[in-house]
């Protein structure tokens, strides 16, 4: 009874209230449109550029922590820019904070830029063609994002200039991310303390944004060293106390627990250092863990399990053991406020238009990756992310499946820290392995270029949103506050002690570096790093070409069979 007189008075007010604060919002929320019409199309204008840092990055094929071309690059190209640079945060040779603008508010605008091992791939190519046999390679699409965000901040920049909007904007890279190995510092070391929102963006196959528990594992990244005793092996073999049979023993007593862990988890590992020739017994071998699980408490058990399991293994030869915490990373939580406001702005900015070129070469890399579904890139939006908890989620590759953990992002220990989002771009192709060549395949062709441009709009739009509406922030403050972290406090899993590892891939890029030199990307003499390989857009073999072309008949004349049956 009380609600309805409540409401009546509401109503019997409404016309006073709406007229009054409407009028004054309208007027605002005009000259918010109008800012973002102006933003979208300096967006456009630059898309070149974009095109140029994209490419740029993609050639360069650098490693995690030894990004020492794309730092170079990337900096210069900020400080000509107009903002200020800062070089080596958190004891990090490659990694930078870029500020620019005033004030408050402070929007932090981030995105990973390092590659995976292996993956070198010449792009625009539907199968395994690397461009440097063995070599580092953009097979994750990390080449992608600061493209995005540097298009993005400059068009937003332009318009603070002008309209002398107050606040400060920080760009900054997620260096090492496939090791998960610096944003746990970052904040550790008080790189976000400031900061009041944070925009992140990573490559995808749909323009989105997810809120809530975004049904990623966290992990702790350790590497177990054994040490035994050297001796003949064929000699003195009972002199000699293995290294290497410590590394087996750990990764056999690991592979029988799996049995006994929760379905969440999610463990790999690699033997690092194996000993050196087959005469000597080791006495040095070393194994590399990804312990990762749904939260805190159970990472931590799980990481736990893993010592345990390398004391047992030290014990049964006779050896010594150290660990070294390589990297770490919680489950991924984002920002609903945030995210509400930048899937509004993504509704306006739509998908790109794909060309039948564009779409070849998608649904060939789909036949040739055995891909779940032939489906080409994708031509409808997808909706806005839900917490796992009450949906399941949607996994890279576009599949709908049961929160049951999988990957890990360290940006997480950032969207723990403060409100957070991450923007996904469609700059790859549905339904490949990642991690993988096959993911290189789209990232320095048009694909990837609209997909960036797209994601762009979108994230700029959203920066006026934030440095406009202050109410936004408010609400995203709340939410950080009192839902996020009500029940859940963030206690990173790196202690004090911990230092970066950025001597990790160091041998590597010094093996392909002078390789992969030749084929740096050079804007200044070609338009694009397709043109400058030479390669035709896109590059199907003729097999490809005829078997998609068959498919897709087959889509079409069941798509009208389909359409026939329901209309009789
Ligand atoms: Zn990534």
């Amino acid at each position: 009874m009380k609600y309805c007189t409540n409401l009546l008075f509401a109503v019997l007010l409404l016309p006073v209230f709406v007229f009054g604060q409407g009028k004054k919002a309208a007027k605002g929320g005009d000259k918010i449109d109008k800012l973002k019409a102006e933003a979208i199309a300096a967006v456009e204008a630059n898309a070149a550029q974009a095109q140029q840092i994209n490419d740029m990055l993609f050639s360069f094929a650098e490693l995690g922590f030894q990004e020492e071309e794309s730092f170079k690059y990337l900096t210069t190209l900020l400080e000509k820019e107009g903002f200020t640079v800062k070089k080596g945060i958190a004891g990090i040779p490659t990694a930078w904070i870029a500020t620019w603008g005033s004030g408050k508010p402070l929007i932090a605008v981030g995105s990973d830029i390092d590659c995976i091992p292996k993956a070198s791939q010449k792009p625009g190519v539907a199968y395994k063609d690397p461009i440097v046999e063995g070599a580092p390679g953009h097979g994750e699409g990390h080449n992608s994002g600061q493209a995005l965000n540097i298009v993005a901040v400059l068009a937003v920049k332009k318009l603070m200039e002008r309209e002398k909007i107050p606040g400060t904007l920080m760009l900054w890279p997620g260096v090492a991310e496939e090791l998960v190995g610096t944003k746990a510092f970052y904040v550790r070391d008080g790189y976000f303390k400031d900061v009041d929102a944070c925009i992140f963006t990573h490559v995808g196959n749909n323009l989105g944004v997810s809120w809530g528990d975004n049904g990623y594992n966290g992990v702790v990244s350790a590497r177990f060293n054994f040490e035994g005793q050297a001796a003949h092996a064929a000699g003195a073999p009972w002199r000699g106390r293995s290294a290497l049979d410590a590394v087996e023993l750990m990764n056999i007593g690991w592979n029988f627990r799996r049995e006994h862990l929760e379905l969440t988890q999610r463990s790999h590992y690699v033997i690092s250092d194996g000993g050196d020739q087959p005469n000597v017994v080791p006495s040095k071998a070393a194994v590399w863990y990804y312990f990762r699980e749904r939260t805190y408490p159970k990472i931590k058990k799980l990481f736990e399990t893993g010592v345990k399991i390398a004391e047992g293994a030290a014990l049964m030869t006779d050896t010594k053991f150290t660990y070294d915490i390589l990297g770490s990373a919680w489950p991924v939580h984002t920002n609903r406020p945030i995210a509400a406001a930048m899937y509004d702005n993504i509704k306006k900015v739509g998908l790109p238009t794909w060309s039948d070129e564009d779409q070849l070469l998608a649904r060939a890399s789909q036949l040739e990756l055995q891909a779940p579904k032939m489906e080409g890139l994708a031509t409808k939006l997808d909706s806005m992310g839900m917490p796992t908890s009450s949906a399941p989620v949607v996994m890279m590759g576009g599949q709908a499946m049961t929160p049951m953990g999988g990957g890990s992002d360290d940006i997480a220990d950032i969207s723990w820290s403060l409100p957070t989002i991450v923007l996904r771009y469609p700059s790859n192709i549905p339904g490949l392995p990642g991690h993988h060549w096959a993911n290189a395949i789209s990232m320095a062709t048009p694909i990837a270029h609209k997909g960036i441009v797209y994601g762009a709009k979108a994230e700029a739009m959203t920066l006026l949103d934030l440095l406009l509406k202050p109410e936004l922030l408010k609400d995203a403050w709340s939410y950080y506050k009192d839902e996020q972290t009500k029940d859940i406090k963030y206690e990173p899993l790196i202690s004090p002690k911990e230092q970066p590892a950025i001597y990790l891939n160091k041998k590597i890029m010094t093996e392909f570096k002078p390789k992969l030199e030749p084929f740096y990307y050079d804007s200044a003499k070609y338009k694009t790093y397709l043109e400058q390989l030479g390669i035709k857009y896109p590059t199907v073999r003729d097999d490809q070409r005829e078997a998609v072309k068959k498919a897709v008949e087959k889509e079409k004349s069941s798509a009208a069979k389909a359409g026939s049956s329901r209309s009789e």
